[in-house]
């Protein structure tokens, strides 16, 4: 199983990723926490994402692709992976099209968790309370103004993916803003389609 899940930052990529990952038994490749992996152990990646990331701008298509270019190779990938975070721009869409091509595999399905744009403001709010009631570390880019260049940065950059991945018969929309596990039913409906084609 090979799958995306698209959305605007705090639409609930990384909480669903997490839980269909578990249940299926394959890995969640999420480009935000590699790249705050880099960050955190000082790499030379994490040191020219850190000022990026922490303003809410995207990182170049080139340091991630690179990024998914080698954890896909990774033994644990040969099942299968979720995308999180990944693409987020056409030439990162088209890199991925020919990086799969090249390894004779190919995507599944691309959910799109649609929501309300105005309750993502809250919901990344609730993240840092939570965050910190649990006695971790707040995200740099968790405040309000990373999160209007993170928003704009979605609009321009990456909902254009919605539209050519629809294109290429790939594109399922769920319902983002019903309750977390109303969202993953919804999900697991789709990969059920996939699993039963
Ligand atoms: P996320 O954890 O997915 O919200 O990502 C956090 C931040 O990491 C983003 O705001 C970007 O700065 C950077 N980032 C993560 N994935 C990508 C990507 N595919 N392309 C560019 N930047 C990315």
């Amino acid at each position: 199983m090979k799958l995306i899940l698209l959305g605007p930052p705090g639409a609930g990529k990384g909480t669903q990723s997490q839980i269909i990952a578990e249940k299926h038994g394959i890995p969640q490749l999420s480009t935000g926490d590699m790249l705050r992996a880099a960050v955190k152990a000082g790499t030379p990646v994490g040191l020219k994402a850190k000022e990026i990331m922490a303003a809410g701008g995207l990182v170049s298509d080139e340091i991630v692709v690179g990024i998914i270019a080698d954890r896909i190779s990774e033994p644990d990938c040969a099942r299968g992976f979720i995308l999180d975070g990944f693409p987020r721009t056409l030439p990162q869409a088209a890199a991925l099209d020919a990086l799969l091509t090249s390894k004779s595999l190919k995507l599944d399905r691309v959910v799109e968790l649609k929501v309300d744009d105005t309750i993502l403001v809250s919901r990344i709010e609730t993240r840092a309370k939570e965050t910190l009631a649990a006695g971790g570390t707040v995200r740099a880019d968790d405040n309000a103004d990373a999160l209007k260049t993170r928003l704009m940065a979605y609009y321009r950059e990456t909902s254009p993916l919605t539209g050519y991945y629809f294109a290429h018969g790939l594109l399922k929309t769920v319902d983002g803003m019903a309750p977390i596990a109303d969202v993953t039913r919804q999900i697991d409906g789709v990969l059920g389609e996939v699993q039963n084609a």
